[in-house]
């Protein structure tokens, strides 16, 4: 057979894909699994996004759009992310994708050249495409450690300490997956301080999350391009896939003026748009009543309030709370030492097929923090009877396993 590329070999991937795979195998073998493995909201996309899809295909709206997006979408786009974070976006700025994901891979090749040792940083744990694409578009990867002491938060001192004259991207993600963490103003600030000393790092904002904040002091969402000199470097990523239900859809879109037209070209070589059905139906999402996903952002605060509790009622678990997002991250040294597991990667798979509970290993979000022990993923985008019925099966499943 013919060779494959080395970045063919370099490319990684995103475990929960996999491990969805192997539940929905469980499942079908007539297994009776609760899953938390997947981290997408359990909703229905609201009934008004819907009829709005309906209407483009009834309307006859099949055909190709301009690669940056339709215009009421970028218009949408640019005043609803403008107006969560406190600056302006021209809709010129704002550029429509099949989700939020492909612009991770986009912003590392606009920036970045293969091979030539530009470094990327970002955070560790976290959402594996990151470090897949870093490696597989031939850039060199620079982990930055969130640790459990800080709330899962850097320390921007030790983001300072990476920087270097070859880097070239700086990945941010708030609020966070996997740990569910957020960076706080203080925080933010002084990341801010930090990059102002080196103009040549562009950031990449992945607030896929936005709209999903519980605490934060008052509960607002901050950004880091809303920092003085911060938004022109900043390259904002958000989308339709958390807030409204909609990961199926693929509606993402970023905000950067200098990128846009760079981001553009990429679409036109890569996917040619996004579907012009979901296309309109995010313009209904943005434009249209915001009722359903504030709702939505309640039930998740709440499933919250309820998992993280009973997660901290389970022998040898000790959870912190997340402040937003829908992931709770659980420190799982002690339950792994109880019932002689390994690891957390042993421990899940224990979990998996000995009391049916899905949930992910901190090793499918890159190599774990020194000193910060073991830790496994649940995604509480799930019923409060499913989050009770899981919770408890792990429960009984470390009372049953403990020497
Ligand atoms: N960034 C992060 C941190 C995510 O968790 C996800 C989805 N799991 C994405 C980006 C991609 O979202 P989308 O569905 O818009 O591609």
């Amino acid at each position: 057979m013919p060779a494959l590329s080395r970045r063919a070999d370099a490319l990684g991937t995103e475990n929960a894909f996999v491990v969805l795979a192997e539940v929905n195998r469980l499942i079908r073998e007539g297994r009776d699994i609760v899953s938390f493995c997947i981290g997408q909201p359990d909703f229905p996309t609201p009934t008004h996004i819907q009829d709005a899809a309906v209407d483009a295909i009834r309307g006859g709206r099949h055909g190709y759009t301009p690669s940056a997006g339709i215009d009421e979408l970028r218009a949408a786009a640019a005043r609803s992310m403008a107006a969560l974070r406190g600056i302006e976006i021209a809709p010129d700025d704002v550029v429509v994708g099949a989700g939020a994901k492909p612009f991770i891979a986009y912003a590392i090749a606009s920036v970045t050249d293969h091979g030539a040792g530009d470094e990327v940083i970002y955070p560790v744990p976290g959402f594996p495409i990151y470090e897949s694409q870093i490696g597989a578009l031939g850039a060199v990867p620079v982990a930055l450690p969130l640790r459990e002491a800080r709330g899962f938060a850097f320390d921007p001192d030790e983001l300072a300490a990476r920087i270097t004259p070859r880097t070239k991207l700086l990945i941010l993600n708030t609020p966070h997956n996997p740990t569910g963490g957020l960076l706080s103003a203080a925080d933010l600030e002084a990341i801010a301080e930090v990059l102002r000393r080196h103009p040549q790092v562009w950031v990449y904002a992945d607030e896929i999350y936005s709209r999903l904040v519980y605490d934060n002091g008052d509960g607002a969402f901050r950004s880091i391009a809303a920092l003085p000199g911060m938004q022109e470097r900043t390259i904002i990523s958000d989308g339709a896939s958390k807030t409204y239900a909609m990961t199926g859809w693929r509606i993402g879109f970023t905000a950067n003026r200098a990128l846009a037209p760079v981001f553009t070209r990429w679409i036109t070589n890569t996917e040619s748009c996004a579907s012009q059905i979901s296309q309109w139906a995010a313009v209904a999402a943005l434009n249209g009543p915001q009722d359903d996903a504030e709702t939505m952002r309640h039930r998740f605060h709440a499933r919250r309030d309820l998992i993280v509790p009973l997660l901290n009622e389970v022998p040898g678990f000790r959870c912190a709370t997340p402040g937003g997002a829908f992931y709770a991250w659980p420190n799982v040294t002690e339950a792994c030492a109880r019932i002689g597991a390994r690891d957390s990667e042993e421990l899940r798979r224990r979990l998996l097929h000995e009391a049916g509970v899905a949930v992910l290993a901190d090793i499918h979000f890159g190599a774990r923090v020194e000193g910060d022990g073991q830790h496994i993923r649940f995604s509480y985008a799930a019923s409060e009877a499913a989050i009770e019925a899981g919770v408890a099966r792990i429960a009984d499943f470390m009372r049953k396993n403990t020497a």
